[in-house]
């Protein structure tokens, strides 16, 4: 009875005697038996034991290598007789996190250094400077900076905020939500001349969603299609929805996305082309939005590019979030032409 309850624990067990002979291992002990790790690990059990067996406790994390990578807790205990029991504990995720974690956090400081050195350097140089013509390039170039650092800021708490916060579930009009995006794309435009047309669908699609996330994140791939565009370059933006999935697609003509990259566009801070994304002023956690906002909601985001021709972005989410479109209350019907669109 008192094995098999142990071969329910996740940690693994291993008792041996004092001849450091291992007489029992729970089932978790014995996930990599047979393997490669497991020679590694039973080579660590068999030292940690010899080391217990002094009648000290011993603890230490092991790093097994891969791929992929391994961490395992050990710990072991002498027992009563001269023997000893070992715990082992993959703490592999754990580990992982922590290293994303200290990475984003230089990678955070390093995005924001960079403007706010500017901001410092900048204002230095006003300090000292008399030539209006020259004070008033300076404090453009400050207020260009200081913006910077105040976008990637705004970024990185919408980034947070989707990442701990369930997303919101009511009926969102898919119609609204591609007009809005296309709103923000004409201001991110600024009349440079990209054209955004939407493809008009058939159908109406109603969602149960977050409507201020699919907001930021189509938002997002708009803007990028706008702003990795030339003046003339048609970007289209199309919802559409079949039994297995819905769609909301973001096409452009731009610079297009190296293949070796587009695996990598969706990580945070990842950029193809650092000197242009300057240039556009782009923070580099747009995509990390878009993709956090599709695994919100049960979904994913594919894109398919070809450079000097375009790229595609497809927002897909699964078909069973669709609902019947909600029944227009009374204020509602009383101005009937406000449906489908979004402030
Ligand atoms: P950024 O703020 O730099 O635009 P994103 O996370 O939105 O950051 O995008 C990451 C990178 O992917 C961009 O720097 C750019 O190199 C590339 N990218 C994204 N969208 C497009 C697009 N529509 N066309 C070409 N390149 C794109």
């Amino acid at each position: 009875l008192l094995s098999s309850a142990v071969d329910h624990l996740e940690i693994g067990v291993v008792v041996a005697t004092a001849a450091n002979r291992v007489v029992y291992r729970n089932e978790a002990a014995q996930t990599f038996q047979g393997t490669h790790v497991g020679v590694l690990l039973d080579d660590h059990v068999s030292a940690i034991i010899d080391e217990a067996q002094t009648g000290r406790s011993i603890a230490r994390t092991v790093e097994l290598h891969g791929p992929p990578k391994i961490w395992l807790a050990l710990s072991a205990d002498p027992t009563p007789g001269g023997g000893a029991v070992v715990t082992i504990q993959d703490v592999s995720e754990r580990m992982r996190t922590d290293a994303m974690r200290t990475d984003f956090v230089t990678n955070i400081s390093h995005e924001l250094k960079t403007p706010v050195g500017a901001v410092a350097v900048l204002a230095e140089a006003l300090i000292d400077e008399s030539d209006a013509e020259v004070v008033r390039r300076l404090a453009d170039h400050l207020v260009e900076e200081a913006h910077r650092a105040v976008r990637t800021i705004d970024d990185l708490l919408k980034l947070s905020q989707i990442e701990s916060t369930k997303p919101g579930d009511t009926a969102v009009n898919l119609t609204g939500v591609v007009q809005s995006a296309i709103a923000r794309g004409r201001v991110v435009d600024g009349g440079r001349g990209v054209q955004i047309t939407a493809f008009e669908s058939a159908d109406d699609i109603w969602i149960r969603g977050d409507e201020r996330q699919l907001v930021s994140a189509v938002g997002n791939l708009v803007e990028n299609a706008v702003k990795y565009s030339q003046s003339g370059d048609v970007v289209q933006v199309r919802a559409r929805g079949d039994d297995n999935a819905v769609e909301i697609m973001v096409a452009d003509q731009g610079v297009g996305i190296p293949t070796r990259d587009l695996d990598r566009v969706f990580e945070r801070f990842y950029r193809v082309d650092k000197a242009r994304s300057r240039e556009t002023g782009g923070t580099g956690l747009g995509l990390s939005i878009v993709r956090h906002v599709a695994t919100n909601h049960g979904g994913d985001v594919l894109v398919s590019s070809q450079e000097g021709e375009g790229s595609t972005f497809v927002l897909r989410l699964p078909a069973d979030l669709v609902v019947a479109p909600p029944e227009p209350s009374l204020s509602d019907a009383s101005r009937p032409s406000d449906r489908g669109t979004y402030e």
